[in-house]
């Protein structure tokens, strides 16, 4: 079968729009299954997450993505029972433009992981435009065809409520529940634009680059900051008549990653070119990643950038709650407006504004 992006009337390769999601073909499906979610104890739901329950991971994943409040009370117990469970994984972050082929290649990479290295895979998203979209596809079961129907396979969608950093932390409670369910290779899937990369970055092991090769100067495309944070880069859909473009592009990100400081690590990132369609080289690729959590597991870093992560969590948690403590706050939310139309209209500057919101809010919080 040759791949219609391989004919040769095709020239060079383009973003191709994803499909649609589907309408839900029985509209009596999604009643039927609130029905059938009754709340069990925080207990209840641990036990069964470290059986391997995967029924009740995914219930207790849905508490997690829930804002009810009774809900998250839940959730919150969960996770702390699950946490001395965790941990015990290798997280693999794995971002692209849209068109890129995350999922194509996702699905690849999974099954080669389970095939070579074992164990059980989790496949989580971080798509904080999916509520806009009104639910994209990200991490969509359908488009991992292999993956979505082998028994040691777990997808979840990006929960879709709220702001990045809300969404990236109910992936990141996620990641733990599922390790402790047994899932002991995570891949977190994440839309190459905007912040969600870095999101992303600050939960896995290894943050992989899915790259295509273009016109040559593809490297002007990229922001600089999506390229410091890249453990490894990979051109994908080198296959048919884009091979020696891909390997061309590999060469141009090798010379390129070679400018930057030598990343914490202490590894260069390795460039490859692979093929998710067709399967090519996707094992190489894995090998690659693999290696480079040998390597890092050896010298330390891998626990060093683990604390790391853990300690960000602690002051992102913190920031979130105090920010939306501030903004909640009945008074100041009268009071935004009002502010906002004085330093538009200059009577007040923007720092002057902004302290007298704070120093209201203070007050307010000490009674
Ligand atoms: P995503 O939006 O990044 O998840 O990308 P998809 O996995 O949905 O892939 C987008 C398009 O690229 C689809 O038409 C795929 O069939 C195609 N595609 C993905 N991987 C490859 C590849 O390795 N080679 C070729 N030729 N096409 C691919």
């Amino acid at each position: 079968m040759v791949h219609p992006e391989n004919n040769a009337e095709y020239e060079g390769l383009v973003v191709n729009a994803g499909v649609d999601q589907q309408e839900i073909v029985n509209p009596y499906l999604s009643r039927m299954r609130k029905r059938r979610n009754r709340l069990f104890t925080p207990d209840e739901y641990v036990e069964g997450i470290l059986k391997g329950d995967v029924t009740m991971l995914s219930q207790a994943v849905t508490l997690v993505e829930s804002t009810l409040p009774e809900h998250q009370l839940i959730a919150q117990e969960v996770i702390e029972k699950c946490l001395p469970y965790s941990g015990n994984s290798v997280r693999v972050g794995i971002s692209g433009v849209p068109g890129a082929g995350k999922s194509t290649s996702i699905d690849a990479f999974g099954i080669e992981v389970l095939e070579r290295y074992g164990g059980k895979l989790a496949v989580l998203a971080i798509d904080p435009s999916s509520e806009k979209t009104k639910g994209s596809i990200l991490g969509d079961k359908t488009r991992m065809e292999r993956l979505s129907v082998h028994p040691k396979s777990f997808i979840r969608p990006s929960p879709s409520a709220g702001s990045l950093g809300g969404v990236a932390r109910k992936t990141r409670e996620t990641i733990i529940l599922c390790e402790a369910a047994g899932f002991d290779r995570i891949f977190v899937e994440t839309v190459g634009v905007g912040q969600s990369e870095t999101a992303c970055h600050s939960m896995v092991d290894y943050f992989l680059l899915i790259q295509l090769a273009g016109t040559g100067d593809e490297l002007q495309g990229i922001k600089r900051g999506i390229m410091e944070i890249a453990d490894g880069i990979v051109i994908n859909k080198a296959d048919g008549n884009n091979v020696d473009k891909a390997e061309l592009a590999a060469s141009h990100f090798r010379n390129a990653l070679h400018l930057f400081p030598m990343p914490e690590s202490g590894i260069i990132p390795e460039v490859q070119c692979y093929s998710g369609f067709y399967d090519l080289n996707v094992d190489k690729v894995m090998k690659m990643v693999f290696d480079y959590i040998d390597k890092v597991k050896e010298s330390g870093y891998f626990q060093y950038r683990r604390n790391e992560q853990a300690k960000y969590w602690m002051y992102e948690s913190i920031n979130e709650h105090l920010r939306n403590n501030f903004y909640y706050n009945a008074k100041i939310k009268s009071m935004l407006k009002d502010a906002e139309n004085a330093v538009l209209g200059g009577q007040k500057t923007s720092f002057v504004a902004a302290h007298d919101l704070l120093e209201t809010y203070f007050m307010e919080i000490r009674g």
